[in-house]
């Protein structure tokens, strides 16, 4: 990679469409649209600026081993990504709450399971989640006994089929949990998306880094 090239790291969708503000905050604007383009680097009006598209898994992974020099990913995948590392993080310095994609982590079950009372007799719980680090520390801080299930996606499915009797998922308007008759019966945390920038990168490249760090910072503002 160009030593003099800085490279940012988004995910398509919500996370990619609320960063461009802050991106043009900073005097970036992105060049090709990803819902028409199939390419996964996009250039920027910024010689010494690119954005690649990756899975918004992969961005912390993407950071930390400076595949990309910045990123923007949700608190919850940090939590995750981190956990992983057991809680190093490996080289990942997360300066900024730039409170976009905002939503939250909750518990949900069928409309017709008395979670009240399953939590208050003690019953161990089956739960359904993409979140295991995150669904995991909760329980356990709640002294509720819990199977975890790993699923990667479609989580409302599991209480319905009979495969969980609850799951941890992200919950914005609700409308996804209504559609499907899941109540929501705890709320986690409230998440937003992270600046993260590579520790390196960050020492290597500060003067073009450091301006779009200072820019994010002050366009980012609390809903
Ligand atoms: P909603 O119906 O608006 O409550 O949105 C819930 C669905 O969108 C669930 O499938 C969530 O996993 C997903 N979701 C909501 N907010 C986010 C977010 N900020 N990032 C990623 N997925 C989200």
């Amino acid at each position: 990679m160009k030593p003099d090239l800085v490279t940012l790291a988004l995910s398509k969708g919500r996370i990619f469409e609320e960063t461009l503000p802050l991106l043009k905050a900073a005097g970036i604007e992105v060049l090709e649209d990803p819902e028409k383009s199939r390419k996964l680097i996009l250039p920027t009006n910024r010689p010494d600026v690119q954005v690649v598209l990756v899975r918004a898994s992969d961005v912390p992974t993407y950071v930390q081993y400076g595949g990309a020099d910045l990123g923007v990913c949700g608190k919850d995948t940090l939590i995750e990504h981190q956990a992983e590392w057991g809680g190093a993080g490996g080289g990942l310095y997360q300066p900024l709450d730039l409170h976009i994609a905002r939503c939250r982590m909750s518990v949900a079950v069928r409309a017709d399971f008395d979670y009240a009372s399953a939590v208050r007799q003690g019953s161990r719980l089956t739960v359904a989640t993409k979140y295991t680090a995150i669904a995991r520390e909760f329980f356990s801080a709640k002294g509720v006994h819990v199977d975890l299930i790993k699923l990667y996606g479609s989580m409302e499915l599991a209480p319905l089929t009979g495969l969980a009797d609850a799951i941890v998922d992200l919950v914005s308007t609700g409308n996804t949990l209504k559609a499907n008759h899941l109540v929501e019966v705890e709320r986690i945390m409230d998440i937003s998306s992270r600046l993260v920038v590579n520790q390196a990168a960050l020492k290597l490249k500060r003067a073009t880094i450091k301006p779009i760090i200072e820019a994010f910072a002050t366009a980012a503002q609390p809903a």
